[in-house]
Order: C-alpha cells, then sequence, then structure tokens
C-alpha cells in the first residue's frame, strides 16, 4: 500500500511557516489527518448569531458578530483592562473585557475588523458586556452572513493565537489542504458500511465538517464522522476480542464437580437468585470452550456477587487448578477472605491471604504454598497477587469491584504468561452505551435481580436545621439493637482537613451516644487497626462506625441498618449508591440518610433528589452520566474511555449501537481484513489504532 496522503506533514501545505508548524504540533497537529480532524468548536450563520438589542443577562452564552469601533487599555485600581466596543449591522455596541492576557490580545483587534464574541453578557452601565468572551476574527472580504453560508471556528489557544492561528487561518490552511490534495484523501469505510448505514462519503464529510454548504449537510457530516470515530473503537474491541480467543486458549473444564456441588448444597444457607444461576451457567459455558473466559458479571449493589465467584473458583478446583480472588482495598480483601475461609473449610480446601505489612516469613510461607499448590485459593490486593504470586496451577482469576480498573489495567492482568479465566465483578450498574465501550472486549452477564425478602432501603434527606430529629431516629434504631455506619466524605485534596472531620464527628457522637459504643474507621489507620475496627463493627462490639469512604466498596454486615452520609452534597452519585448499599443486605427495613448543606449546586440537588426517588443502580447511573459526561463518569484517569473528538458517548447512542454492528459485522465477514475491500481501512486502522489504548491487537 502506497502512504497515504493523510501522514503527510502539515509543513507543505501553503501559508504554513516552521515557526507555525510548530505550534501546531505543539497542538497535536502534524500530520493532513491531524489537520482534517481539527473539528470546528462551532459554526457562524445567521440563525446562530444574536443581535445586541437581543441580548439578556441571565440567557446563555450568545455569540454576537460586528465590527470593532474602539479598542484600549484602560488603568483600574489594581489591574489594567482591555476594552474592546464592537457595533452590530444594526448600529447597537457591546463590548467585550479582558483582565489577562491584555496586550497580546490588544494587538489582534484593529478599528473596522469584524469580530465574533461569543459568552455571556451581563449590563455594566451603558454597555451589555461579555468578560473574557471567546472571540474570532472573521474575513472582513469575504462573503457576509447574509448569504447564508456557515463558517467554521476552530479551538484556539493563546499560543495559537498568538502564531497567527487564528480560525480564519485554520479555514484558509483546510481549503488549501482540500484544493491541492482533496482527491487523494482515501475512502476508508468500503461502501456496504456506508450504504447499510445510510452514510455520506468520508472524503465528503471531511468537507463538510470544515466548509459545511448547509445545515443538512453538516449533521450528515457529523453523523458520518461520529459513526467513523465509534466503528474504529469497537472495531479495535472486536480484534481484541477475537485475538484473544485465537491466541490464548483457555483450560477446558469438564462438569462442575464434587465442591462445587457441596458449596451449593450443603454450605450455602440459602437458594441461589435465578440471575445467580444464570451467570454461573454462562461461567461453565465459557470454562468448558476451549476459549479463555473473560465475562464480567454486572450487578448492583447487594445481588450476591460474592457467591457466584466462590462457585466459579470451586468449579476451578474441581478441575485440578486453583483460584484468585482479586480486591481493590484491603478492607475488602479481609472480608473476602473471611467469607472463603467460612465457605471452604468445610470443603476441606485451603485460603491464603495476601496483603502488605505481613511478616517476611509467613509471606514466604505463603509464597511457597501457592507456587507448590498447597493453597487452592489466594486472597488479595491486585497488586500483590499480580506482581508477586507465581502459581502451581491458577486457573480461575476473580477480579472484584472491576469499576475502579480501566481497560488497560484489565489488559495488563497477568500479562506474564499465565492465562486464566478471567471473572471480573463490578458493582456499578453503567448504561448500555458506556457498558459497549469501557467492557466492549468482554462477555457480560447481568444479574438483575435481587435475593428474596429484601425491602427496599428508604432514603430520607436532612438539612443541619433538623439533626436533632436525626439523632432520635438513630437512638430508635440503637434501641432495637440495630448498628449504623456514620460516612464523611475524603476529598483527596484536603485528605488532612476531611479527616479532622470525621475525628469531631467521631467525638461528638461518643458525647451525644454515651452509652453506646461508637468507633472510628479511616484510610490513615495501619491495615491491622482497620481490621480490628472493621471486626469489632461485624461481631456487634460497636454500635456506630464512624468512617471516611474507605467504607465505600463491598462490606458486608447484616445488622447495620441505618447509613448517614454527611456532606451528602459532596459525594458523586455512584459514590452514594454504593454507599446507600452498605445497609438493607438482610431482611430488616433499612435507612439512608442524608445530610445536606442548603448551599449547594443544582447538580448536587438533583443528585440528592435522584437517591431519595430510586434505588434502582441503573437509573442511578443513567443520571450519573448525564450529570457528570462520559469522561469524568468512571474518573478519568481509571477510565479507560478513548478519547472522542466528535462523538459523545451520552449523547451519541444511536450511532454507537450501529458502530458496533457494522464493526462486528465487518469481523464476521473478513475477520483479518484481508479482502481488497477492506485495504484501505486496515491500513487505516493498523495506523491510527492497532497497539493504541485498549489493547496490544494485530488484524492478524
Ligand atoms: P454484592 O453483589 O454487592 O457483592 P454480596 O455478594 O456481598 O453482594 O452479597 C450480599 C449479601 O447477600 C451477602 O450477605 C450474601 O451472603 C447475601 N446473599 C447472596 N446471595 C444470596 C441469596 N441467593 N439469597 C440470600 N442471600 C444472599
Ligand atoms: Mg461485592
Amino acid at each position: 500500500m502506497s502512504e497515504s496522503i493523510l501522514t503527510e506533514d502539515v509543513q507543505i501545505l501553503h501559508g504554513i511557516s516552521p515557526k507555525k508548524a510548530a505550534v501546531l504540533a505543539e497542538s497535536g497537529v502534524h500530520s493532513f489527518r491531524d489537520l482534517l480532524h481539527y473539528f470546528p468548536r462551532r459554526y457562524l450563520d445567521r440563525s446562530t448569531v444574536t443581535a445586541v438589542r437581543d441580548l439578556a443577562e441571565d440567557a446563555p452564552a450568545a455569540t454576537v458578530v460586528g465590527t470593532v469601533r474602539a479598542s484600549g487599555i484602560v488603568p483600574g485600581k489594581r489591574t489594567r483592562r482591555l476594552e474592546v466596543i464592537i457595533e452590530d449591522e444594526r448600529g447597537d455596541k457591546m463590548k467585550g473585557v479582558w483582565f489577562q492576557g491584555v496586550h497580546w490580545i490588544s494587538r489582534l483587534f484593529k478599528k473596522g475588523e469584524r469580530v465574533a464574541f461569543h459568552g455571556k453578557v451581563q449590563q455594566y452601565g451603558r454597555y451589555f458586556t461579555m468578560t473574557h468572551p471567546d472571540f474570532d476574527k472573521l474575513d472582513a472580504e469575504g462573503p457576509a452572513l447574509e448569504t447564508g453560508r456557515i463558517m467554521a471556528l476552530y479551538p484556539g489557544s493563546a499560543k495559537l493565537q498568538k502564531a497567527g492561528l487564528t480560525s480564519r487561518s485554520f479555514r484558509r490552511i483546510i481549503y488549501d489542504l482540500f484544493k491541492t490534495h482533496g482527491l487523494k484523501i482515501p475512502h476508508i469505510l468500503p461502501e456496504w458500511i456506508q450504504e447499510r448505514y445510510d452514510l455520506i462519503d468520508g472524503r465528503v464529510a471531511l468537507r463538510a465538517i470544515h466548509f459545511p454548504k448547509s445545515q443538512v449537510e453538516l449533521n450528515q457530516a457529523r453523523e458520518r464522522l461520529k459513526f467513523e470515530e465509534f466503528f474504529f473503537i469497537q472495531l479495535m474491541l472486536g480484534l481484541t476480542r477475537q485475538t484473544r480467543r485465537d491466541v490464548t486458549t483457555g483450560a477446558v473444564f469438564g462438569k462442575p464437580g464434587e465442591t462445587y456441588h457441596r458449596f451449593l448444597d450443603e454450605v450455602l444457607p440459602f437458594d441461589l437468585t435465578g440471575a445467580q444461576l444464570r451467570a454461573l451457567d454462562d461461567v461453565i459455558a465459557d470454562t468448558q470452550s476451549g476459549h479463555q473466559m473473560n465475562r464480567l458479571i454486572q450487578g448492583d449493589v447487594g445481588s450476591g456477587k460474592t457467591v457466584v465467584a466462590v462457585a466459579a473458583i470451586l468449579h476451578a478446583i474441581d478441575n485440578g487448578y486453583q483460584g484468585a480472588f482479586m480486591a481493590p482495598t484491603e478492607i475488602l480483601v479481609e472480608q473476602h477472605y473471611a467469607n472463603l475461609q467460612r465457605y471452604l473449610k468445610p470443603l476441606g480446601l485451603e485460603v491464603r491471604l495476601l496483603i502488605g505489612g505481613q511478616r517476611k516469613l509467613l509471606r514466604e510461607e505463603i509464597l511457597a504454598d501457592i507456587a507448590e499448590g498447597r493453597a487452592h485459593v489466594v486472597v488479595g490486593t491486585h497488586a500483590v497477587i499480580q506482581d508477586t504470586v507465581a502459581f502451581h496451577k491458577l486457573g480461575m482469576a476473580v477480579v472484584d469491584e472491576q469499576h475502579r480498573f480501566g481497560v488497560m489495567q484489565r489488559a495488563q492482568l497477568f500479562s506474564k504468561g499465565e492465562h486464566p479465566h478471567m471473572l471480573l465483578m463490578t458493582a456499578t450498574p453503567i448504561p448500555r452505551s458506556l457498558a459497549m465501550t469501557v467492557y466492549g472486549d468482554l462477555d457480560v452477564s447481568i444479574m438483575d435481580e435481587m435475593p428474596a425478602g429484601r425491602k427496599p432501603i428508604i432514603t430520607k434527606l436532612f438539612s443541619e436545621k433538623r439533626r436533632g430529629e436525626m439523632y432520635e431516629f438513630l437512638r430508635e434504631q440503637l434501641r432495637e439493637g440495630r448498628q449504623a455506619y456514620v460516612v464523611y466524605p475524603l476529598v483527596e485534596e484536603s485528605e488532612k482537613m476531611d479527616l479532622k472531620d470525621a475525628e469531631s464527628g467521631f467525638e461528638k457522637l461518643q458525647v451525644e451516644f454515651r452509652p453506646y459504643t461508637v468507633d472510628l474507621v479511616h484510610g490513615r489507620m495501619f491495615s491491622y487497626e482497620k481490621e480490628e475496627a472493621m471486626d469489632r463493627f461485624k461481631n456487634g462490639e460497636t454500635d456506630i462506625l464512624v468512617a471516611t469512604t474507605v467504607i465505600e466498596v463491598g462490606v458486608d454486615v447484616k445488622n447495620a441498618t441505618v447509613m448517614v452520609i454527611e456532606h451528602a452534597e459532596r459525594f458523586g452519585l455512584s459514590q452514594l449508591h454504593q454507599l446507600r448499599g452498605r445497609v438493607g443486605r438482610g431482611a430488616v427495613q433499612s435507612y439512608c440518610i442524608l445530610m445536606a448543606d442548603y448551599r449547594r449546586s443544582p447538580e448536587a440537588e438533583q443528585r440528592l433528589n435522584t437517591m431519595v426517588q430510586t434505588t434502582d443502580g441503573f437509573k442511578i447511573s443513567e443520571t450519573d452520566l448525564k450529570l457528570r459526561g462520559a469522561g469524568d463518569f468512571f474518573g478519568t484517569r481509571q477510565s479507560g474511555l478513548p478519547d472522542f473528538k466528535i462523538a459523545d458517548i451520552t449523547q451519541d447512542q444511536e450511532f454507537l449501537i450501529k458502530a458496533r454492528q457494522a464493526a462486528f459485522e465487518l469481523l464476521d465477514r473478513d475477520p483479518h481484513l484481508r479482502d481488497d475491500e477492506h485495504a484501505q481501512l486496515r491500513t487505516y486502522y493498523e495506523r491510527y489504532y492497532a497497539g493504541r489504548g485498549m489493547g496490544l491487537v494485530r488484524v492478524g
């Protein structure tokens, strides 16, 4: 395949000096493709421009187009400011004001030039004013807006502006690219996909996203490019899955054996729910397939994922393999260890615990037991198990609370050569669209059924004024022999201050609730201290457990019926949901009390109301996604979400679903993309996607 025009250096374009090229490079624009994918941030046309006389305070941001009439730096008491007065075509004036970048911005505006300001306005004296508006210089000589032309405005930065790389110059450069090389831009998607999914041609779409001839064409271009963006991610996920199936053969297990059945029939005091049984059927089928299992169990808090994981491990043990059980926090690891011991002792199986801070000798003993196969299961944090453990014969690895780990980390699990069947568990029910991307390379079992007899948790919102009432309620519950959690937020930036919050709350509660026992657990304690505090609470020695969010995931104490969340307005929705899931784990009615400050943002208000209105994890996650946007949904750092340039995973689910269909259909037809018809696509995929992000995927 000849080198594609897309890889050409932007420097060969007319009007790009070495200096401009250097600045572009800093913005990530090196090649023709980068430039073509430098999508406009906004468009200007008649319908998106507001006349000065139609502006209003408190309205959403508006765009005003006008001619610069005056521009000057005004000395102030403390700082100077730049004021630029523009006049629109009806002769009304408004003002733009800058307190930062005063000098270089002042040099950009010349009297008589046409500009566009975008921002919210406030009325100061005579003029509507935009402070630090987003601005663009418009072509004075170019066609006026009246012609119905839609003009692209590009993302800018001070650096770009200073180098003369304004929206105007982007339009010129990209225009030049199309004029001189437009016909060489390759057609990437095969015709059959374009036809089936009703997409416009890719070359047309790229031209139209920069130079739309109409609103209709612009929309078609957007659709096509969004589809394409999703499509390649889905293709990557599909190939990851395919490669894993081709390359890593999984151990082939037989039917579930003796300990598996004894666990379900003799050890467990309850029957599995239908959802638990279905998840186990999936696991068993996977382990008999000859391929490595990569299955995610998605089940709301309290749906009973742990016993499914234990049964899966027993299935491996029955087949002569070992199991590993990994969790993100030591508290959880301890809890799983206790459960596994309780479940596996009667079956005559050996469980080992691996955490930080164990004595060297003990640790070596444990590692030897695992390496030589005397231990059937090891429980520990991911880091500990992945980095330090050599197994005798690992067959099943369980990863609890998987939502804390991104796709990348997942890809690295056991990269050393062991390929156990992987069972991932997440209590964060995520919307379908996100699941398709974040978990798009996995098979998913959904556990959408709670164990019988659970009562929905009652959630109430209290303000500080009603603290007395809350205490009264808490006292009633304690009198009935119940236990309670009181949780304080822990925000990383001010860990110390937050801890003080929890500590002073702890002291107050001790006084308030004498003679009940109050205890404190937080992230800065040694793990043995945390463990002891948790044990005391589990055994019922402690009535009220004050905690920072270390308590968030997985902790299971059935007699605890009240969860009080202090400063609830500071927590995110999924965190609130997880915390609430700590209660209501038995048959007794449980309560969640949200203590919140009156001064709270509209978003916080929505979060709190959502919590009061529903206990359905899927509904909560939909709301959460809308409020936070996809990037922050999991916490950006670990999300494993690709960085979408034009598509929006929350808004564009329709295209995402189509793109996934198309990508998987393509792999069905042509698993290794070897057809001539797919040659361009393959080249493009290999250059821009393979080996990036999610998996080390080769087309094969
Ligand atoms: P999660 O899915 O949140 O990890 P757990 O596995 O901790 O939930 O289970 C929550 C509680 O429900 C535990 O106390 C567990 O013993 C109990 N449980 C699990 N499955 C069932 C069932 N089928 N019937 C009754 N109780 C169950
Ligand atoms: Mg759990």
